[in-house]
């Protein structure tokens, strides 16, 4: 990537007299039509009071990464994430299978929705994610957090595989993770499980009972036929992948969801993966802290220690953390504190350093266009293809005078994330074959920030094209 002299000092609104004399300076002889390279024209630019973000990645420091003692790992709970088309009743099994939880008959309990939940099978305990959809599960996976060792895939037998089947395919084969089918609705007059696994055969998912290496369980989340195999076949599952951890360690695992709840104050909910969490463990997340005051476990029940592989809710943090960010015990609070403290100063920092750095960008964006306009845009969609489809058709309609830049683009409903960045930008928010959270049109509106929906390409062209051109009238 180069921009010529004149170019750069036109977009910086710096004399190209001024800037030669600085190359000069450098030791660099340049005249006004010389081509300079993006580190030297970095350099101009911090030198004219544009800063510059540092690239890399800093290692947390403070938390020590402790050799694996093998001596000292047991097993633990798989943890299990249902996935698939919308309707394929996903919501239905997590709540059929909830009820098989020998655990919760006895107690009589009704179980919460805490964002995951723990159920005893005779065959062991499985631990589930409550928030069904690959949606959820590619969120966490772009934070880092792949915390899901099996994956359920729900396949209706009336409906057969649907998109987001081919998605949730997809997804889970790239995290690398066994997936188990499970044929739902067979207590519907016109289910054809064979068809169905027929058509998975097209994904090289192939039914044992075929000669292939996939399970594949006819099941019904209304009838509760087929869910105690269902359990058994992921007990056994997560058998042969030997499942272990330390629980004699400082505990340390994921958020899974996490609220601000009256009279309650920050509640998340963890998934513990190493270690056990106590009551009074000094506790940090992302950048927020604090002492564990309570647990409560999905029956509502008060819990003292949770050991690898369970999900607990938890109270006495200093903020909301972020769904996907790992959780870590240290010594004492006051580390605790300090941690979280020195992320938010860092944090701050990458923020400050990358709103001068999309100036910067800007700029050559602005030069690239002939000094003229750029449309930023924060692109959502409802699966990863359409997010990438629209991207690169929306970037194919930069103009000469109006470029167009994509901020950033992404799979799932639009968040409160995205209208920040989209106004950090003075850009505008996309979203196709999506919605915006609840409360975030509001926030948006608060923001400036235009959100446009779509369900067809070409539209959200025309229309983008159509705020291209609003950019060049005058403001009167
Ligand atoms: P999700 O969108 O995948 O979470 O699907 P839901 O669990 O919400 O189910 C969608 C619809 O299918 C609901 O009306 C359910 O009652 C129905 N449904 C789910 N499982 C079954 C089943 O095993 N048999 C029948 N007949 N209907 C089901």
């Amino acid at each position: 990537e180069s921009i010529s002299v004149s170019e750069l000092s036109q977009a910086m609104g710096v004399k190209a007299s001024d800037l030669i004399r600085k190359l000069m300076q450098a030791g660099k002889m340049a005249t006004i039509n010389a081509q300079i390279d993006a580190d030297t024209a970095a350099f101009l630019a911090t030198d004219f009071g544009y800063t510059v973000e540092k690239k890399g990645f800093e290692v947390e420091e403070f938390i020590p990464e402790v050799a694996e003692d093998e001596s000292k790992l047991v097993l633990r709970p798989p943890v299990v994430t249902v996935m698939g088309h919308v309707d394929h009743g996903k919501t239905s099994l997590l709540d059929a299978i909830r009820q098989a939880d020998v655990a919760a008959g006895e107690a009589g309990g009704i179980t919460q929705h805490i964002g995951a939940y723990n159920v005893q099978t005779q065959h062991g305990p499985i631990t589930f994610l409550d928030t069904p959809g690959h949606e959820a599960f590619t969120a966490m996976r772009q934070r880092g957090a792949q915390v899901t060792d099996l994956v359920v895939l729900v396949v209706a037998a009336d409906d057969g595989v649907m998109p987001q089947t081919v998605e949730s395919i997809k997804a889970a084969k790239a995290a690398g993770v066994t997936i188990l089918v499970a044929i739902n609705k067979i207590d519907k007059p016109g289910a054809t499980p064979e068809r169905v696994m027929q058509q998975l055969t097209e994904y090289e998912l192939v039914a044992e009972q075929w000669g292939g290496t996939t399970i594949m369980l006819p099941v019904s989340a209304r009838t509760k036929q087929g869910i105690p195999e269902l359990l058994e076949y992921i007990s056994l599952q997560s058998e042969v992948l030997e499942l272990k951890a330390n629980p004699e360690k400082l505990a340390a695992g994921r958020v899974i969801e996490a609220k601000l709840e009256k009279g309650r104050g920050p509640v998340a909910t963890v998934l513990v993966e190493e270690g056990t969490l106590r009551v009074g463990d000094a506790l940090v997340t992302g950048i927020h802290y604090g002492r564990v005051r309570a647990m409560m476990n999905e029956r509502g029940e008060h819990v003292n220690d949770v050991p690898p592989g369970y999900p607990v809710e938890v109270l006495g943090l200093s903020g909301v953390p972020v769904a996907g960010d790992e959780f870590n015990v240290v010594e004492d609070e006051k580390s605790a504190k300090e941690v979280a403290q020195h992320r938010a100063e860092k944090a701050r920092q990458k923020e400050l350093g990358s709103v001068k750095k999309a100036t910067l960008e800007d700029l050559f964006a602005k030069a690239k266009s002939g000094g003229g306009k750029v449309l930023n845009i924060v692109v959502k969609a409802d699966v990863q293809g359409s997010a990438e489809a629209v991207t690169q058709a929306l970037q194919k309609a930069a103009t000469k005078k109006v470029g167009v830049k994509v901020l950033d683009s992404g799979v799932g409903a639009i968040t409160e994330s995205d209208v920040l960045t989209a106004a950090a930008g003075n850009g505008i928010i996309v979203g196709f074959n999506t919605k915006p959270e609840t409360k975030v049109d509001n926030i948006a509106s608060q923001q400036g920030v235009k959100i446009l929906l779509f369900d067809i390409i070409y539209e959200a062209v025309d229309k983008i094209r159509e705020e291209m051109a609003a950019l060049l009238e005058p403001i009167i």
